[in-house]
């Protein structure tokens, strides 16, 4: 059993010839609306992969709200600890994205902002029972130090995925995580320099670890990731090659089939190879959530890898 802390947001998405500027209206190609965020893009790749799933997110008492509902119904996941209320609504992102391929995007947490320490202590039962936590940084600070404290307080590994990073992100839980996942964008931030080749991934590794992780995974897109234990024990694993149209989301399907993974007590290097493939595979596919390939289609891909 896995446990996922974070946020969820209905994404709605418009393709439009150029990104409007400030007081133009443009007309759109195409318009599309659907569950997304990261903790629950994360959570639904792990339930596809075959694992059983608790969500610990916030909704709004709307229709946003029930379109959330549905989506963890379908694929799953557990929601009896995701609170409903009536304060905020729920989380939401405009994207749009041009015939280039550029976007622009406004997400509004609402109600999964507002996660509070009391409703993540709700779930300490299921937190205890889990294999593995994984939580981001897309919900409030306080849902982000509960999480990793209870999964610390029974031994439960952790996995910190820092993303959307912030400078004001809790350092205080670095300790405590077991596996942090970072992007190369965000792992230059946790470590104040720019990632631009094989070096200075490795540098950025050791400095995340120095902040106390016990084993940093920065993952690299299409040249693959970085595993880094200490100086004298770290790979590079390559990426899987396929033809990507959607790379949105590759992190979220990349976390999310790690967490899977791990609860199956999988090697750390054949973890992240799985994890590259859940990938890889939703790359090839549009969206985020929709992407997400199930049990059977990973295993299919992976034995024709060889
Ligand atoms: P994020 O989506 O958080 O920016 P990355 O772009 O680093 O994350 O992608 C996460 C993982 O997804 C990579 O480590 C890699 O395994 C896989 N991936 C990303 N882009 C591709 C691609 N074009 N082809 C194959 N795998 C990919």
């Amino acid at each position: 059993m896995i446990t996922v802390v974070g946020s969820f947001v209905v994404d709605l998405t418009s393709r439009a010839p150029h990104i409007p500027v400030p007081g133009e209206t443009v007309l759109g190609r195409s318009f599309r609306l659907g569950p997304g965020g990261k903790g629950s893009n994360q959570a639904v790749a792990a339930a596809r992969a075959g694992s059983q799933v608790n969500m610990i997110t916030k909704l709004g008492d709307d229709e946003f709200g029930a379109i959330a509902v549905k989506s963890f119904k379908t694929n799953g996941i557990n929601i009896e600890y995701t609170p409903i209320t009536k304060d905020h609504p729920t989380g939401s992102a405009q994207i749009i994205v041009d015939d280039a391929g550029e976007n622009v995007i406004v997400v509004t947490l609402g109600a999964c902002g507002t996660i509070t320490r009391e409703e993540v202590f709700a779930a300490e039962e299921v937190i205890k029972n889990s294999a593995v936590v994984v939580t981001q940084l897309e919900t409030s600070r306080e849902a982000v130090i509960a999480s990793v404290e209870l999964a610390n307080k029974y031994n439960v590994p952790v996995i910190f995925n820092p993303a959307p990073y912030n400078d004001d992100y809790p350092r205080e839980i670095l300790p405590m995580v077991t596996y942090a996942t970072p992007n190369e964008t965000e792992a230059g931030f946790m470590a104040d320099l720019k990632i631009i080749d094989d070096k200075s991934a490795l540098l950025a590794a050791l400095k995340i670890k120095e902040m106390g992780v016990k084993t940093v995974i920065i993952t690299l897109g299409k040249r693959g990731c970085l595993i880094y234990l200490n100086a004298d024990d770290y790979t590079f694993v390559p990426a899987f090659k396929v033809d990507a149209v959607d790379t949105t989301g590759a992190g979220d399907a990349f976390n999310g089939g790690f967490a899977h993974a791990i609860e199956k007590g999988i090697d750390i290097k054949e973890a992240v190879r799985y994890a590259s493939a859940v990938a890889a595979i939703s790359v090839t596919r549009f969206g985020t959530a929709p992407a997400m390939p199930t049990e059977s289609e990973i295993n299919e891909f992976i034995s024709k890898q060889c």
